[in-house]
Parts: C-alpha cells; structure tokens; sequence
C-alpha cells in the first residue's frame, strides 16, 4: 500500500489491532515520533493520521449536544413533528392547522430552508446579528431548540455518539446525561431547602430516591437495548460502536433554585452507588447565568457536604467557563479552587479562566500535586467564550504540570469530533507524537471507571511491573499481568489502548521508511 492508502486504511479502521502483524514487536518511541512528524507534515495527512490514532477517552460529552442536527431533523420527520423555520426550532408537535409551522417531513424538498434550520439547531455557519449577537447565546439556545426531537430517542443518540467515537478511534466515552431529571428537581418542591440545611433535606428527600433510581436505571437500560438494536451489537453484523465502552456522569443543572439543585445532587450520588454504569456526578449549564453565579458557591458546599459523608463518588465539575467581561472582576477569581477544595473535584470541565483566578500559580500546582485533571475543549471555547489559540490557559496548565486531555463537549453543536480536537491542539500548540499520545492516555488515567491504573507513573507513563515485561497485545492467558488486568476493568481499557497504540505505531514507522524501529523502548519506558 501506498503511504497514502495506509493511512487511508488506517483512517477507516481497516488495519484491526494484531491484524497483518507477526509477534508483536517493541516499538522505539523515537521512531514513532518521527514518523509522526514525517507523515503529519501535510495538513490533511495529519487530520487522517490524527483519526486513525487510538484515543484512550472522551471524558467531557453531554450526549444531548453530541448529535447532529441532520440526525435531529431525521427523527423529528419520522414522529411527525413540525419545525418552526422563522424561530429556527423543532416543536414538540404536529404543525398547527392555519400556523406558519412547516412538517419536519417536508424540508427534504426544501433543502434551503434545511439548511438554515441546521444552522439554527447548531454552531454551523454563525454570524452574529443584532438578535442572535453572541456564540455563547446562540450556542446554549440551540439545546432549547432541538431538544424535542430528542425526547424518544435516547438509543438513537446512544448509537450516534458511539458510532463517532468508533470512527474517531476512541475507546471510551463518559457520557454526561439527566435521566428523570424533572422529578429528581421536582423534589425540591415537596421538600425545601432551607439555608444550608443539607442534613434536614437529605432525609426528608431519602425516602423518595428509590423509586426514581429505578426509574433513571430504566431509562438507561431501554437508551442501551435501543443503541444495540440500531447498531446489531451481538451479531456478526455488529456495527463498530458496539466495541467502544460507555459509562455516565449524572449531569446536575445549576441554573435551578437551590432547593431543586440540592436534590439532583444527593440523587446522583445515590444513582452512582445503584448502578455501576454511572462513575459520578457533574454540574452543568451556563456558568455566567445569574442564578449560576449567585449560588456557585452554595452548590460547592453542597458537594462538600455530599462528599464528606460520601467521599467514594467522584466529582468533575464544569468550573471556570467564564471570560473577562462576561461576569464582573470578582466573579474570575476563585470557582475553580471552590471546585477543587471545597467540592473536592477530581477533574474540572474548561478551566478557562484559571489565570484570573487568585494565585492561579498556586491553585496550577494544587491541582498538578493532587492530580485534579482538566477536561480542555478547544473548539467549545472557542465558539462560546471566543478563548482560543495564546489565549487559552492549555500550555499553563502543562507548564504547571497540571493533567490534562482532550474532549469534544458538544460534538453535534460545535460540528466538531475527537479528531478534529486534536488535530487542532497539534496545530496550534505545536505538539509531538509523544505529547499527543500522552493526551490519549490521559483520558483513561483520568477517567473515573474503577479500577487500579495500568501507570505507575504518569510524567512519563512507565508501567506497572507486573506488565512492563509483557508484549503489546492480547491480555495474557495467564500470570501476574493477566492477573492485574482481571482485577481492573480502568487496566484492561489501557492495556487495549497500549495494543492498539502500538499496531498504529509499527504501521506509521513502516510507512515512513524507517523501519520496524530500534526497540530501545516499548513507548511507556522500562519497569
Ligand atoms: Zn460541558
């Protein structure tokens, strides 16, 4: 094959791990590395070279933004629903008689009046206008817009957000959902919160969670049996989404009273202690909302609360997403530390504003010491807070040391994926096979399926004994690395990762020219 066929054979996923290749060899990372930079030279090689790279994660996903407005419209013609062309939005019925509606059926013959709903349903084609004036407005309104053609198909967006992440070559997703989130905030009428009595509206809230984890616990499992369905997982004709492991943060919303905010929280933490399928629990919507930022830091002590009486389930909160000019002054200076020592985050969503904040040198090498990892999503940034390139904090944060990877936010809205994501981050910072690789390895560090790491030390990644010695590849049939892997189901989405890192590695360094490598090292450094 050509360079270029291989990479195109890569790009499709077409060179299947172990495929095509004798015992695995050890890879030099000095080899792929160069390659890396010989191959990536043109832009568009990069891009395709960049898709066909195993990607450890996508830890920053609300599934409701990951799906495209094609998708959307697709569905709402199928249930029969109208769409508002003059307000760019999907109804939640069928057109009115004598209303200025159009059937969602019918803008398949209207492909310019599609058009303009698909930039209205997303960030496609934004121009400000005096009514539509910001990124940030036109990019949280479009969740309002589209969201009732979302309503009954949860599996279908399932399917849609695994079948990119296949294409992307992502092994696992961590996908922010609210399922039951109206009766979960609706308990907050029947039991208010008053001040800051957490302990008070806990019980009194208690007795009401069962049945709604049940409930959210179905939801998740018709959204699942539909994406297996759609997809044929199971059978030969398995489409390749089925291969990408999924689990859920519960996805609480901080632009609701207190009293309907408290409740979401101490349900997500009761879902993740039901259901293994959900890893933790996140706070979302916009930040600069008023109700956001007049409560931030009521909500951070709510999960001081929460996680001093349950330390087990683990935070990522959205902190941060804020620009100079968006919020006064004071609102820069400190919502990511409340995030980190207060609520006690493991990760934060954006991290924007990180040198506004006080003694931001301070809180870089807090969180580099406590390894709190920040979930960097460029193009969302970018289009919303209008934060992009030197201005973005991204090299900060490796600078401080601080952990850091890649993901997409809201793919469908942004018109973005993984891949474009790094490819991105490659271009603009200037990054190296070996800096790239270590974002993709970062999303699996940092992700919260449990389970010991397959690194025993990140700054570089060097491996656990118990696997340093054994070739890429299969998990062994036997001994202290089968063993190790077998106990950790965070190990073995590692362990998957390194095989195919290293079959991506062996056929780039081949295409390049440069031979099967010098095999001074595995790529993770010796035990
Ligand atoms: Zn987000």
């Amino acid at each position: 094959m050509s360079r270029f066929s291989v990479v195109c054979a890569l790009a499709a996923g077409l060179i299947l791990p172990g495929a095509a290749l004798a015992a695995p060899q050890p890879v030099s990372s000095d080899a792929a590395s160069r390659a890396f930079a010989l191959l990536g030279r043109d832009p568009v090689r990069l891009d395709m070279l960049l898709r066909a790279m195993p990607k450890g994660a996508d830890l920053h996903n609300h599934l409701a933004g990951a799906v495209y407005a094609e998708s959307m419209l697709d569905w709402a013609a199928q249930d029969g629903l109208c769409v508002s062309p003059a307000h760019g939005r999907i109804l939640a019925g069928a057109c009115a008689a004598g209303g200025d509606g159009v059937r969602a059926a019918d803008l398949s013959g209207r492909p310019d009046m599609r058009a303009d709903m698909i930039d209205a349903l997303s960030m496609r084609d934004f121009v400000p206008t005096a009514s539509d004036r910001s990124g940030h407005d036109h990019f949280f309104a479009t969740f309002a817009r589209f969201m009732p053609a979302q309503a009954a198909h949860g599996g279908d967006m399932l399917a849609e957000a695994v079948t990119h992440a296949a294409g992307d070559h992502v092994l696992y997703l961590e996908l922010m959902i609210s399922p039951q989130l109206g009766a979960v905030a609706g308990l907050g009428a029947r039991h208010p919160l008053h001040d800051e009595a957490f302990a008070e509206a806990d019980r009194a809230i208690t007795p009401d969670l069962p049945v709604l984890v049940g409930a959210a616990r179905q939801d998740v499992d018709a959204m699942e049996a539909r994406m297996r369905a759609v997809l044929r997982c199971g059978t030969a004709q398995a489409a390749p989404g089925c291969g990408v492991t999924v689990r859920y943060l519960y996805q609480t919303i901080r632009t609701m009273p207190p009293a309907m905010v408290f409740p979401q929280l101490d349900f997500g933490y009761a879902l993740v202690h039901a259901d293994p399928r959900f890893v933790g629990v996140n706070i979302v919507a916009p930040e600069d909302d008023a109700v956001a930022m007049r409560d931030y830091g009521l909500h951070m002590r709510m999960f001081g609360w929460l996680a001093e009486r349950d330390p087990g389930v683990k935070l990522s909160l959205h902190a941060g997403e804020l620009a100079p000019g968006m919020v006064p002054p004071e609102g820069l200076r400190d919502h990511i530390r409340q995030a980190v020592e207060v609520a006690g985050a493991r990760r934060i969503g954006h991290g924007v504003d990180i040198l506004h904040e006080d003694d931001p040198d301070a809180l870089m090498a807090e969180m580099a010491r406590r390894r709190v990892m920040v979930e960097i999503n460029l193009t969302s940034n970018d289009v919303i807070l209008g934060i992009a390139g030197a201005g973005h904090p991204f090299d900060a944060y490796r600078a401080a040391g601080v952990p850091v990877a890649l993901s997409t936010d809201d793919e469908g809205v942004s018109r973005i994926d993984l891949t474009h994501e790094y490819a991105r981050a490659a271009t603009v910072y200037a990054l190296d096979y070996a800096a790239l690789r270590d974002l993709s390895r970062a999303g699996l560090e940092y992700a919260f399926v449990p389970g010991e790491s397959l690194w025993r030390g990140v700054a570089p990644y060097r491996m656990v004994a118990a696997c340093a010695s054994v070739p890429a590849g299969p998990v062994p049939a036997s001994g202290a690395c089968h063993d190790f892997l077998a106990a950790s189901a965070r190990a073995r989405l590692q362990w998957a990762l390194e095989a195919r890192l290293h079959d991506f590695e062996t056929t780039m360094i081949r295409e390049a020219g440069l031979g099967a490598g010098s095999a001074r090292s595995k790529g993770h450094g010796p035990a």
